[in-house]
């Protein structure tokens, strides 16, 4: 990969993606073997203004040993001085880079239990802080090739070839070919335009329709409203979590969802590979879950705790999205859930109810908004996807036709 293309990618994640603030402190998470793209994304965020970058290298095969050889006691253990960190990060609210480039099963044979239990130990210690920090800095999760990963997404090729390939995916997909920073400008204006119209029509379900089975009616929030692209902090500054992002999504109102949904992509959950998968809901509530492979990791998920089991998300995505078209599987929930329409089981996002900034966390739940520990995309749109909306005074709406936009959403 050419180094200019990969410094207008690092620009496009610090200047669009975190939208770096004069003084502002910035935490890079990323894999020891990325360390020359962190040093690029690094140098973007101090000549956006950045204070002061950190950056908190992972490294899974040492993540595995420590999966293998902590107790599970130890393994659920956040320090003091972990703690006294996210205690100090709540006042300084440094903006976070996530580079992703973790293999999908590089955790496979880890004791799913085991690991699944003590990373719901450290949540619950971890989300009071994280809560109190929700929607005041800027985030942006992004990827970077990894070795195992290119592997795993192109398996004929050399191990040179294979991340060669799996950057290119990653910067056409992610719209850096070029001026990335100007192809964001124009895509986040044209998601824009789809939520208005979308929050214009009132909805107050949505109906899901495919082949394979799915048939799934989702209640939504009369305070609901939907959201894609950027995003703003509470104090105004703009951003773009996801990057790619090609999704138009809500959160629906808890307790209202009927019916079953078929996976159509497998999906990566903490280490493990989750294939051909159904969730059947009743009144909101996930009540029965088969797949064909890991299934008892889908069962473990949707017992984290007690909203694990409902709905957090409904996005829309069509199916001719550049990630989509690339017809590449990157076994990654960042790159796939932008190829398909998806739901989430978990938490729901405060910023898709109106006037959030001035709700209680209490107000919120009784609004319908569900709360979780957890907050896992799972993919159920394809060719024949079908969305059908009903507006609050019952008329059906055309969303989405044979996996793609419907003409009565167009703006
Ligand atoms: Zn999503």
């Amino acid at each position: 990969m050419l180094k200019t293309t990969l410094k207008n990618y690092a620009k496009l994640l610090a200047k669009t993606g975190l939208n770096v603030q004069k003084g502002q402190q910035v935490v890079i998470s990323a894999d020891l073997e990325n360390a020359d793209f962190v040093l690029l994304a690094a140098e973007e965020c101090y000549r956006a203004g950045a204070e002061r970058v950190d950056v908190e290298w992972t490294h899974q095969p040492l993540a595995r040993l420590h999966a293998e050889k902590r107790s599970l006691e130890q393994l659920s253990r956040v320090l003091p001085w972990q703690e006294e960190r996210l205690r100090a990060e709540i006042r300084t609210l440094p903006a976070r880079l996530y580079i992703l480039s973790e293999d999908p099963d590089g955790l496979a044979g880890v004791d799913a239990e085991k690991y699944a239990s003590a990373a719901q130990a450290r949540s619950r210690i971890i989300k009071p802080y994280r809560d109190r920090t929700e929607n005041k800095y800027q985030w942006c999760i992004a990827a970077a090739a990894g070795n195992a990963w290119a592997k795993k997404v192109f398996p004929g090729e050399t191990a040179a070839r294979a991340e060669e390939k799996l950057w290119e995916a990653i910067i056409s997909t992610s719209r850096a070919d070029g001026n990335p920073v100007a192809n964001w400008n124009a895509h986040n204006a044209d998601l824009a335009q789809r939520c208005a119209r979308l929050n214009s029509l009132r909805l107050a379900s949505l109906e899901y329709e495919s082949s394979n089975g799915t048939r799934l009616k989702v209640g939504l929030m009369p305070e609901g409203r939907f959201a894609a692209g950027r995003e703003k902090t509470l104090s105004g500054v703009e951003f773009n979590p996801n990057i790619p992002s090609e999704e138009v999504f809500t959160s629906p109102k808890r307790g209202e969802a009927e019916g079953i949904v078929y996976s159509t992509k497998p999906l990566s959950y903490q280490g493990q590979l989750i294939r051909n998968f159904s969730v059947r809901f009743e009144e909101g509530r996930a009540v029965e879950v088969h797949a064909s492979q890991g299934e008892a990791a889908l069962k473990k998920m949707i017992s984290a705790d007690e909203g694990a089991a409902y709905l957090g998300e409904c996005a829309l995505v069509p199916y001719d999205s550049p990630i989509s078209r690339s017809g590449v599987l990157f076994y990654n929930t960042l790159f796939d859930e932008n190829a398909a329409c998806h739901l989430a089981l978990g938490k729901g996002f405060p910023e898709c109810v109106e006037g959030f900034g001035s709700l209680s966390e209490e107000k919120l739940r009784a609004l319908g908004l569900n709360d979780s520990m957890i907050h896992v995309d799972f993919m159920i749109g394809n060719e024949d996807m079908k969305i059908t909306g009903i507006t609050e005074q019952g008329a059906r709406v055309r969303i989405f036709e044979n996996g793609n936009w419907a003409s009565e959403t167009d703006a």
